[in-house]
């Protein structure tokens, strides 16, 4: 899909969002919710194009139609590691992204390498790969899922370090915090705050949570005020301190760059 067509698709967006108030940079969370709105016309855009047939689930996170479950029953879902105790990642990265933008998306690939043994790798003749494209939002398959796998970063609003860490380390098989299987000690849920429609995004997960401690400075955690019916209201309220900041997209926290290491036995 060149620009031309993104560019479009992102102007119906854009019309379907002016009920929002304007905001200054979009987040993870705001393009996701612009999307949601935007659901029907997505659904018939991604049908129309085969080459990005995907459903999404939790808003940005992507899973082949083939597949029905998440579960990582035999650890396929893991990337492999390599005899030097890396993980490779291979991918590949569409033509259509400026060369500033290819870096910044260099740099959070980088960045994430710097504190684990992952390292994404450019696609040489690997089967399994990430396919990283200038496509609707931002979105990525959980984990390896086999054979050739959409990331999507669109350029209008999702190259930003910290919204590219977030979709890598979906890729590398993590779920969003909010959702894991003990939030209901950490946050609470508003689901009057959510539209049936979106409450699939705040779906409690049977996860692994790899004997680490409930992060609210997760990377992988949403705002606040993601998916809200209306504008503002609450959807996570983190307890019993309700000051507590959730939504980070700037960094990767401390105990997510843990959790790649436990998940990947990374030895460093
Ligand atoms: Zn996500």
């Amino acid at each position: 899909m060149d620009r031309v067509l993104l560019f479009s698709i992102s102007a119906v967006l854009l019309n379907l969002s002016q009920a929002l108030p304007a905001k200054v940079l979009p987040t993870d969370q705001d393009i996701q919710s612009e999307k949601h709105d935007a659901m029907d016309i997505f659904s018939r855009i991604l049908e129309a194009n085969k080459e990005i047939s995907y459903m999404l689930l939790e808003g940005d996170m992507a899973l082949p139609k083939t597949r029905s479950a998440m579960k990582c029953l035999n650890d396929y879902c893991k990337w492999p590691k390599s005899p030097s105790g890396q993980v490779e990642v291979p991918y590949t990265i569409a033509s259509d992204f400026y060369e500033d933008e290819k870096a910044v998306i260099e740099n959070a690939m980088k960045s994430i390498a710097s504190k684990t043994c992952v390292r994404f790798v450019l696609r040489t003749n690997q089967v399994d790969y990430i396919s990283i494209g200038n496509l609707v939002g931002c979105s990525s398959t959980v984990g390896r899922s086999g054979g050739k796998q959409q990331l999507s970063l669109s350029v209008d609003g999702c190259v930003s370090h910290g919204i590219i860490e977030h979709e890598l380390i979906h890729s590398l098989g993590f779920h969003h915090e909010h959702t894991r299987s003990d939030r209901d000690q950490y946050v609470q849920i508003n689901w009057q705050n959510i539209p049936q429609a979106s409450a699939y995004n705040f779906q409690k997960k049977d996860t692994n949570n790899l004997n680490t401690p409930y992060d609210y400075n997760s990377i992988m955690h949403y705002g606040r005020t993601a998916f809200a019916i209306h504008y503002g209201k609450e959807t996570i309220t983190p307890i019993p301190n309700s000051s507590v900041q959730i939504g980070q997209r700037t960094e990767m926290s401390n105990i997510d760059i843990q959790r790649i290491n436990k998940l990947y036995e990374c030895a460093l």
